[in-house]
């Protein structure tokens, strides 16, 4: 099946990532473009008047709208179950996160509510956030367990992104992250509790039923210290489970640096980064995955999202969508926050979500650019450029979206 997608007002050519943040503002663009897919790929792009028509296809009228890839949303904790918005409400009236964990609220409601929720209900609860998120331009997202703390229920979690996999358009890529934080039970024994999660067939099995691509932990002074995050992530390495951090989000322990010496794929958060953890992660080759709907959500300082972009880092940004800290599943608004919060260009923030973002997940080579023989995960958006897209901030724009060369969001 061949389709053409033509009267694109500007389509922005996203190469390959990563992209080092140097040269992610400037993206070539065609205007009066057109796109050949086939087979779920990309075959042709360029100017419509060099193109040659196809014998048989099927023709897409983009309207003069611009045409981007796919969206990708690199670091988000989507299957949970239950809300907090009371916490939220105490929250802006001025109480501190220790007084409502005191009260019984914060990530110990979301791990109660995730220890009662069949696998079953998990995936009727994400469905419909998902098929948001899709509507919204999104076409891979990643979702990372963390919210059972025990090893039965952090595999439920996992367990409901594999069965997601198979109902949905959406691409999802599952990350290990039981090492989200040391669970009531194991307050006093940390290690102890890592010595479960860790256990040879636990690991195993996540290998086996290829539940997770990635792990990750939570290293911060009020969760896992270098020493316990390195524990986990070397030896989920020996399992194939690629290293990814909550790193320098509240305060500075060194986890960036880690992240370097680990290899890790990404570094997320990065709020409170100094100049060693950017030296370290340019060193490994890390994707600085920044979370800037968190940081809103929450009212706090921004990651230095220009330092690590004249650093020449790759940039990705994701919406870090939980229940607790960025009850924000949009990925569009999240770019906007990026722009207008963090002074990142349309361009830039472009890159981040979906070259870059790729790149955080193991995906460059499939997903997120503009490049014959990628999957063809593109968007039509109702705006005629992607400057425009990001100005008119929060409004949804896109008007198709085609996930491996097919429609799923919009009609031709
Ligand atoms: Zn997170």
């Amino acid at each position: 099946m061949t389709i053409l997608i033509q009267n694109i007002g500007e389509l922005v050519v996203v190469p390959r990532g990563p992209i080092g943040g140097r040269s992610m503002h400037t993206v070539n663009t065609i205007t009066k473009a057109a796109i050949v897919v086939q087979d779920g790929r990309i075959t042709w792009f360029g100017q419509a008047c060099d193109l040659q028509y196809p014998d048989e296809c099927h023709i897409i009228d983009a309207r003069g709208g611009c045409v981007i890839p796919g969206l990708i949303d690199c670091h988000t904790h989507s299957v949970f179950a239950g809300t907090r918005e009371g916490e939220f409400v105490k929250r802006l009236e001025g109480k501190s996160y220790a007084q409502i964990a005191e009260e019984g609220g914060g990530i110990r409601v979301s791990v109660e509510a995730m220890r009662s929720a069949s696998c079953e209900t998990l995936i009727e609860l994400t469905l419909p956030r998902l098929r948001r998120m899709l509507q919204g331009g999104v076409t891979t997202v990643e979702i990372k367990s963390g919210y059972g703390l025990t090893v039965d229920d952090e595999l439920k979690m996992l367990q409901a992104v594999s069965q997601l996999k198979a109902l949905k358009p959406i691409e999802l890529v599952g990350t290990y992250l039981a090492a989200h934080t040391t669970p009531r039970e194991f307050v006093d024994q940390p290690e102890a509790y890592l010595d479960l999660i860790l256990d040879d067939a636990v690991l195993s099995r996540v290998r086996e039923e290829k539940l997770a691509e990635f792990c990750d932990v939570f290293c911060e002074r009020t969760a896992f210290s270098i020493e316990q995050s390195r524990r986990v992530l070397e030896t989920a390495k020996r399992y194939g489970l690629r290293p990814k951090l909550h790193a320098d989000q509240i305060t500075q322990i060194g986890a960036s640096v880690l992240a370097g010496e680990v290899g890790a794929i990404s570094a997320d958060h990065l709020e409170t980064i100094h100049d060693e953890g950017i030296a370290a992660m340019a060193r490994a080759g890390s994707v600085a995955v920044l979370l800037p709907a968190c940081s809103f959500f929450l009212g706090v300082d921004q990651a230095p999202a220009r330092r690590m972009l004249e650093a020449d880092l790759p940039v990705a940004i994701a919406t870090d969508f939980n229940p607790g800290s960025s009850m924000i599943e949009s990925l569009p608004l999240t770019l906007g926050i990026a722009c207008t919060q963090m002074k990142m260009t349309p361009t830039e923030v472009l890159v981040a979500a979906t070259a870059n973002a790729a790149a955080a997940i193991d995906r460059q080579d499939s997903v997120g650019a503009i490049e014959v023989g990628m999957q063809a995960d593109l968007l039509i958006l109702d705006v005629p450029n992607h400057h425009r897209w990001m100005y008119e901030l929060g409004r949804p724009s896109v008007r198709l979206v085609l996930k491996k060369g097919k429609i799923v969001v919009g009609e031709a």
